[in-house]
């Protein structure tokens, strides 16, 4: 196949998002299975909404992703000169042309006739009348030249695609002002760059036709074309601030792991053919296969990537949890910034007790919070539930004095008292267990109680199932 060279273009008006990310992991992908090139260009023509600081950003979102690129990344910017000498090249073999028609010359003829597209008049103008608007330094914009006849590719992931030149107007490659447009300069850089597949949204669909024009007027190559679904929210519609978060930054800052946003985006659209789901950058790597990607819109489901960022939680090794969470819970007040070894311990059970539990790492420092700090509310629903009168003092009464009287504080001893005070006392173990957990968690759910109870320690324990007794009991 040649030498595979593919590239992620973002335009830097803003941060990366999530569909572009998905762009650029599929390009990445591709590139790192075959073997082939990863590059990158910064399409910053715009000079009013380009800026600098969003191609740091997206820079940083990109290598947050573990997206590493070949070679130094192109910008346009610094390309008005190869433009330039391809427009003129065109002008010059007659598959391109002055146009001086001027914008309110176009949009009155446009009302006139209800056609928007170009209607060619500067397309018969004769070298004399050419010369002498240029001598007369008439603006000029520069047209390409549609003749008739059907461009047509076979789309990686469309199929066919066939196009009637009826459908595309004598577009603009060169502005009046000089700069290139989109179409003139994404080919001339995917020439200059030497891109063997165009690998990118499917909103660019109705743009290759026109670019595949331009690669054959420059006498290049055609790179394969590949062409991604977009992606749409649960309700079908297309992904925006509605959904929800939309950039990668934001994701981040949520303390969804890496691992996870790459796997979530990855399968988006496209799941390995063994149906395993939950993959890292080389399971994915190797199992990556551009034919396989769906035609129909990927949906976004933020449900289904808490699974997938879940089950990387689970799957991480407790040390890099450890580095992730140390300082969220830094920054939470809930342990100091360098926990010594006791606490370092506490922090790896309270991870293994956990993982399985949260979708991000900030979570460790929210819903976690109560392994380091006494809870100071108690889910209501629980309370009325579960701690509702005073026979409920009675039993954490009682239940507290065994469990203080326990030497050996274990989730095994711990297990034992529960179980023989439920029979002594004629009661489910479940009437302990669930007010000793709102106790202690201020939740109703956690993990396994007894496991949980030695690792909070006897100290807390008693402490936090005593301040209950006083705070908890309301109804009687
Ligand atoms: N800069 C374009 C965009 O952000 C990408 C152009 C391309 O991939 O051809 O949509």
């Amino acid at each position: 196949m040649g030498n595979i060279r593919v590239r992620f273009a973002p335009s830097p008006t803003g941060v990366l998002h999530l569909g572009g990310a998905r762009s650029a992991i599929y390009n990445w992908l591709f590139a790192r299975a075959e073997g082939g090139k990863f590059l990158l260009r910064i399409e910053d023509t715009d000079a009013q909404r380009s800026k600098s600081e969003y191609v740091e950003q997206i820079y940083k979102s990109l290598r947050w992703l573990g997206l590493d690129w070949d070679d130094e990344p192109v910008f346009q910017s610094k390309r008005m000169d190869a433009y330039q000498e391809s427009v003129q090249k065109m002008v010059d073999d007659g598959s391109a042309y002055y146009c001086f028609c001027t914008p309110e010359e176009l949009e009155e003829r446009r009302k006139a006739s209800g056609d928007y597209s170009y209607d060619g008049k500067c397309r018969s103008l004769s070298k004399t009348e050419i010369d002498a608007n240029l001598k007369a330094e008439k603006s000029a914009a520069v047209r390409f030249k549609i003749e008739t006849g059907t461009t047509e590719w076979i789309d990686r992931v469309y199929g066919t695609i066939k196009v009637n030149h009826r459908e595309i107007d004598d577009f603009v490659i060169q502005r009046s002002n000089g700069f290139p447009t989109y179409q003139l300069a994404v080919v001339v850089d995917d020439i200059f760059m030497r891109i063997s597949h165009v690998i990118r949204g499917e909103d660019h669909i109705s743009n290759t036709p026109k670019q595949i024009l331009l690669y054959k007027a420059l006498g290049a190559a055609i790179p394969e074309f590949a062409h991604l679904p977009l992606l749409n929210g649960t309700d079908g519609k297309r992904l925006s601030k509605r959904h929800g978060a939309t950039g990668v930054d934001e994701y981040r800052d949520q303390g969804y792991p890496t691992e996870a946003v790459f796997n979530y985006l990855a399968i988006l659209g496209w799941v390995p053919k063994d149906g395993n789901e939950i993959l890292n950058p080389d399971d994915l790597i190797k199992r990556f296969n551009l034919d396989d990607i769906a035609r129909k819109s990927a949906i976004f489901d933020l449900k289904k990537f808490d699974w997938v960022s879940n089950e990387h939680i689970k799957k991480t090794d407790p040390e890099e949890i450890y580095r992730h969470i140390l300082p969220i819970l830094v920054e939470n007040d809930l342990v100091d910034a360098e926990p010594d070894s006791t606490m370092r311990q506490y922090i790896l059970k309270f991870i293994d007790l956990m993982r399985n539990r949260f979708r991000t790492y900030q979570q460790f420092g929210e819903l976690g919070s109560y392994f380091f700090k006494d809870p100071e509310t108690y889910e209501e629903k629980a309370v009325r539930k579960n701690w509702k009168d005073r026979e409920v003092n009675r039993r954490m009464e009682t239940f507290l004095a065994k469990l203080k009287a326990l030497e050996d504080f274990t989730g095994t001893t711990i297990e034992t008292v529960v179980r023989e005070l439920a029979e002594e006392l004629e009661i489910s173990a479940g009437n302990l267990i669930h007010p000793v957990r709102l106790a202690v968690s201020g939740f109703s759910v956690g993990p396994g109680i007894f496991e949980l109870l030695e690792v909070l320690g006897k100290e807390t324990v008693l402490r936090r199932v005593h301040t209950a007794l006083h705070k908890l009991p309301l109804i009687d």
